[in-house]
């Protein structure tokens, strides 16, 4: 048969399909708890999120108990309270959070806000958006009990005056390559699948930008038939791979968890002649219990908890 025919008939299309479902239903669901989280300290978020589901609580109730212990945490500078500011002096917060229903919720640029996460899973469980930004979003945190407080820390503040003087010099271009974004996947004892993201994003950004952490399938994505993945590092390359998305479906394609993290960050050292002068670095979960993390740098971290451990673990650059 010509191929002009296998079109015609409609084979090519009915083919990669039928593929696909055969990998989903191969892959069994665990049911043992597991975290998996980047950067050190992943450790105290896993181990916050371990106890929920310890007591048999959600996926959902363990992503955002776990994120919400390095929100509250000053001394993590890059999520939450202590975060370091915009070029401006300003902190601004971004996170987002998925559950096994396919449900997402995601608040950018909010300030004053301690816990971004909080206010994501509002959007998504008591409105019909996904996403809510700047003075809107605060609006609708306030309304809905949250405090206003500064978030700036005397450390924080200290640094980025440092970071002024010195401006013009070295870090005329924006916004330097200082990160550790927590993302945070878990699975429940009935095998579900939620995932959680929240950072200040690029220290000393322009003021309003905006990274991949609370954009749906760039800094998170969440499918509960195949799993989750979720990214930290430079979030411009992320949301212009798609990168979270990206790492799922590469795994309902049957790339394993750690190959699916491997081939998203390849696309984009590809897309910078193969040496790109930033990290970027990705977590995945699949429905199985499988891991996989990769970073395109040397100097990732992940904390992975299951039953009996809940240890970080140092990755190897793709490049270096
Ligand atoms: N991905 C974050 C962003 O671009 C930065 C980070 O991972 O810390 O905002």
């Amino acid at each position: 048969m010509e191929r002009r025919d296998f079109i015609k008939t409609g084979l090519i299309t009915t083919v990669a399909p039928t593929l696909l479902l055969a990998n989903i239903e191969t892959i069994k669901r665990a049911r043992n708890p597991i975290v998996i989280s980047t950067w050190k300290h992943g450790v105290k978020a896993n181990e916050e999120a371990m106890k929920v589901l310890f007591s048999k609580g959600s996926a959902l109730d363990a992503v955002e108990a776990g994120v919400k212990i390095s929100e509250a945490d000053p001394t993590i500078q890059s999520v939450g309270i202590g975060g370091r500011p915009d070029k401006d002096g300003h902190v601004t917060l971004d996170a987002c959070i998925m559950d096994s229903q396919g449900n997402a919720g995601s608040v950018a640029y909010l300030q004053d806000i301690k816990h971004p996460v909080s206010v994501a899973r509002k959007v998504m469980e008591l409105t019909d958006h996904v996403m809510l930004v700047g003075q809107g979003a605060k609006s609708f945190a306030i309304t809905h009990g949250f405090k206003e407080e500064n978030l700036l820390t005397e450390e924080s503040r200290k640094a980025w005056l440092k970071w002024k003087m010195k401006q013009g010099k070295k870090d005329e271009l924006g916004p330097n390559d200082d990160h550790d974004t927590i993302s945070l996947l878990a699975q429940d004892s009935v095998g579900n699948l939620s995932g959680a993201c929240t950072t200040s994003g690029l220290a000393y950004k322009i003021s309003g930008r905006v990274g991949d952490s609370p954009i749906i399938g760039a800094g998170l994505y969440v499918d509960n038939e195949i799993g989750a993945a979720g990214a930290t590092g430079r979030g411009e390359e992320v949301i212009k791979t798609t990168g979270s998305f990206l790492v799922v479906e590469l795994m309902r394609q049957g790339y394993t968890p750690q190959d699916a993290c491997r081939e998203a960050l390849g696309r984009i050292i590809r897309r910078h002649g193969g040496n790109p002068g930033f990290q970027v670095a990705y977590i995945a979960l699949r429905k199985d219990g499988e891991i996989g993390a990769a970073a395109i740098r040397k100097g990732f971290k992940y904390a992975l908890s299951s039953e009996n451990e809940n240890k970080l673990h140092s990755v190897k650059g793709i490049i270096n």
